[in-house]
C-alpha cells in the first residue's frame, strides 16, 4: 500500500530525532531528547502491538544484585566496576520514582531476599563470610548495610536457615510503569508509531534513511534501543537471551510479599498483590534459550512449578494464571553499550537481567549523546 501525501507529509517528513524501540529505555531516551529539544520532531518506531522485548514482560524488580550475583561480579570485575554497577542501579531506580511516581507504578519496599537451597552450603557460607566485605564495599552507596540475614518467615521448604536480605530492594507494577511512561512520551508531543519493523538504515553526511516494513523515510538523528534484538540491526556483541515466566491465581492468605532471588538469580520470585510471579531456569539450557524467540518450553516450566511446589508455596495449593517469555539482552561485560555509531547513530543496548533498574538512567544517556 503507497503511503499518501499527508500521510508523509504529516509523519514521515522533517523528522529530527527517530527512535527504533519502545522500551523503558526508547521511551526515556525519547523524554529526554524533548526535554532538551522542546522544538523538535520526535518519532519512536515499535515493531510489536505493544511494546515487544522486555520492558513489559519482566518480574518488575527495583534490584540492584544479590550478594552472590555481587560475588560473582567481583570474580569478573573490579572492585571500583562493581560499585560503579550498584550505583547505577540503584540511582536509576530513584530516577524511575522520580520521573513517573511511587504511586503511577505501585512501588512498594518489602525488601528483597536471596534464598539458598539445602544443597547449596558452599555458596551459602560463602555469601555469609562475605557479608561484610559486601557491605563495607557498598557503603558509599547506601551508607548503612545492604545487606543482613534473616529467618526464614515464610516458611519455604529444603533452603539454608536464613535469606541474605536487603531492606534497600523494592518492586514496581511494570505494566502501570510502562504504560505511565507511554502516556508521558505521547502528552509530551512525541509521535509513537507501532507494528512497524526497522528492517535497515544508510547514514548520510547529515542525515540517515531508514527502511521499515512499511515505507521509507529520512530522519536527522537515529538512537537505536533494541536491546535483545540489537544485532539484527546493528554490529554490537549482544546476544538475546530469553526469560521464561509463570503467573499464580490469587491465592487466599498469601503471606509472602517482597523480592526474592534463588540459585545465584537464575531463578526469582515475587509476589505481585496475592499471587505469587515466578521466572528463570535459563540456565537448565543456555543454548536454547539464547534465542529472540518468544515462547515457553516444557523443561523450563515444568521446573518453575517443581520449584514453587516444593520449595516456595510446599504446604498451599495453587493454579498457574499465565506463562510467558520475554528477551533480554545480554553480554560478556554487564555494562549497557552506549555509544555513538556513526555521526548522526546511536545506540543504548545491552541491559542484561536489570534494565527497569538502569533503563531511566541509560535512555537519558543515550539521548545526552545528541548534544
Ligand atoms: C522475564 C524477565 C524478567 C525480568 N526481570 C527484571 C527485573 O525484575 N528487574 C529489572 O531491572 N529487569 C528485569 N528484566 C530485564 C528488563 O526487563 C530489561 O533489561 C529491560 O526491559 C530492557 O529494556 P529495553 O528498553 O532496553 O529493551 P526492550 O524492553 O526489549 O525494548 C526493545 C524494543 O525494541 C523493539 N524492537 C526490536 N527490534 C525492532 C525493530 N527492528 N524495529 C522496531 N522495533 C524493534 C522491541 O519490540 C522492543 O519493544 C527482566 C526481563 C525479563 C524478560
Amino acid at each position: 500500500m503507497n503511503l499518501s501525501y499527508w500521510e508523509y507529509k504529516t509523519w514521515l517528513s522533517n523528522i529530527d530525532f527517530t527512535v527504533v524501540g519502545s522500551g523503558i529505555v526508547g521511551l526515556n531516551c525519547a523524554l529526554y531528547l524533548k526535554k532538551q529539544f522542546p522544538e523538535a520532531k520526535i518519532l519512536v518506531l515499535e515493531r510489536g502491538l505493544l511494546p515487544q522485548g522486555a520492558s513489559t514482560k519482566n518480574a518488575g524488580f527495583a534490584c540492584f544484585g544479590s550478594v552472590s550475583e555481587i560475588l560473582s561480579d567481583l570474580r569478573k570485575h573490579t572492585e571500583k566496576e562493581v560499585l560503579q554497577l550498584v550505583k547505577k542501579r540503584w540511582e536509576g531506580v530513584q530516577l524511575l520514582r522520580k520521573n513517573l511516581g511511587d504511586e503511577q507504578i505501585d512501588y512498594q519496599n518489602h525488601g528483597g531476599n536471596e534464598v539458598f537451597l539445602k544443597d547449596q552450603e558452599g555458596l551459602y557460607e560463602d555469601c555469609l563470610d562475605n557479608l561484610d566485605r559486601v557491605n563495607s564495599l557498598l557503603k558509599p552507596v547506601f551508607k548503612a548495610d545492604a545487606f543482613q540475614t534473616l529467618p526464614n518467615s515464610f516458611g519455604f521448604k529444603g533452603i539454608q536457615e536464613n535469606y541474605i536480605s536487603s531492606p534497600f530492594e523494592g518492586q514496581i507494577n511494570t505494566g502501570k510503569m510502562m504504560k505511565t511512561l507511554l502516556d508521558k512520551v505521547q502528552n509530551s508531543g512525541v509521535t509513537i508509531l507501532n507494528s512497524i519493523r526497522v528492517e535497515n538504515f544508510v547514514e548520510n553526511i547529515d542525515h540517515v534513511m531508514i527502511k521499515t516494513d512499511h515505507f521509507e523515510f529520512r530522519t536527522n538523528k537515529l538512537f537505536i534501543a533494541t536491546n535483545g534484538f540489537a544485532s539484527q540491526l546493528i554490529r554490537e556483541k549482544v546476544k538475546p537471551a530469553r526469560a521464561q515466566v509463570l503467573i499464580t491465581k490469587p491465592i487466599h492468605n498469601l503471606n509472602i510479599k517482597g523480592t526474592f532471588h534463588l540459585d545465584e538469580g537464575y531463578y526469582y520470585f515475587g509476589n505481585i498483590e496475592d499471587r505469587i510471579l515466578f521466572g528463570g531456569g535459563r540456565n537448565l539450557d543456555f543454548k536454547g534459550e539464547e534465542t529472540s524467540t518468544f515462547g515457553e518450553t516444557t523443561l523450563v516450566q515444568n521446573s518453575l512449578e517443581n520449584i514453587l511446589r516444593t520449595v516456595i508455596l510446599p504446604n498451599t495449593p495453587f493454579e498457574i494464571d499465565l506463562r510467558w517469555s520475554g528477551i533480554m539482552g545480554m553480554g560478556k561485560q554487564k555494562k549497557p553499550i552506549v555509544k555513538h555509531l556513526g555521526n548522526n547513530v546511536y545506540c543504548g543496548v545491552r541491559m542484561g537481567g536489570m534494565g527497569i533498574a538502569i533503563g531511566s538512567l541509560i535512555g537519558k544517556e543515550l539521548a545526552n549523546l545528541a548534544k
